[in-house]
């Protein structure tokens, strides 16, 4: 077994434990490898290994990678990190889902993007922080957000993203990730996802009811450095 193997079937067992440690099914849990900064070569081995859903958090690399590895069958891209409304369409192009979607002109922005292509899932990401500058809507823009999103025919809403805090528990952060789960499920009763949980807080993730977890370096190893 290579160590990516190794790691990877590691990490399912963990995930898998933390799942049957709060009564929940690993069935049905989606774990996304965060692939950033690696080659596309490593998004081939993880495709030999029966990944499939893969996740990215820059654009170019986003275009890049999507574009070596568009032989590889059923292969999904979940985009996960901050996007520039200006990069909507290349994202559109690339990815199945946007994790981020975090304001009004964004998803307008991908709903113009759209040019008859299929519909494409997006979450909308929540900022657990008071720092507006971390990424995601404050909790007090949920519904408006939601709702803009509703009229958008080419989009459907799925569900919530978030990323912890780096100052509180994860469980903490998490269970007020749920409650705001709850909140956009009023508005759009089909929208079960909750993408939360890395590598340092999958396991809180799941006993909070992530649906979708996003691995990286605990499967990938060490990060290459950024170019
Ligand atoms: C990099 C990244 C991850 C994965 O992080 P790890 O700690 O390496 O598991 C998850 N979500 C987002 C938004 C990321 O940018």
């Amino acid at each position: 077994m290579t160590d990516l193997a190794a790691r990877l079937s590691d990490v399912d067992e963990r995930i898998a434990a933390a799942a049957r440690a709060v009564g929940r099914d690993p069935e049905e849990l989606t774990r996304v490898v965060v692939t950033k900064f690696h080659p596309a070569a490593l998004v081939r081995e993880l495709h030999a290994l029966g990944v499939r859903d893969v996740g990215e958090n820059r654009q170019q690399e986003l275009t890049a990678k999507s574009e070596e590895c568009a032989d590889l069958a059923e292969l999904r891209w979940h985009f996960v990190g901050q996007a520039q409304t200006k990069k909507a369409r290349a994202i559109r192009r690339a990815a199945a889902a946007v994790h981020s979607v975090d304001r009004e002109r964004l998803a307008d922005a991908l709903e113009a993007a759209g040019d008859g292509a299929p519909v494409l899932d997006v979450l909308m990401q929540i900022n657990l922080t008071d720092d507006a500058g971390r990424g995601g809507v404050a909790p007090a823009g949920i519904e408006p957000l939601a709702e803009h999103i509703l009229g958008l025919p080419s989009l459907r809403l799925r569900g919530v993203m978030a990323v912890a805090p780096l100052d509180e528990s994860p469980a903490a952060a998490f269970e007020r990730l749920a409650g705001y789960a709850e909140r956009v499920r009023r508005l759009a009763p089909d929208a079960t996802w909750m993408s939360a949980g890395m590598t340092a807080d999958f396991a809180e993730a799941i006993a909070a009811g992530a649906t979708h977890l996003r691995i990286g370096t605990a499967i990938t190893g060490t990060r290459p450095d950024r170019a």
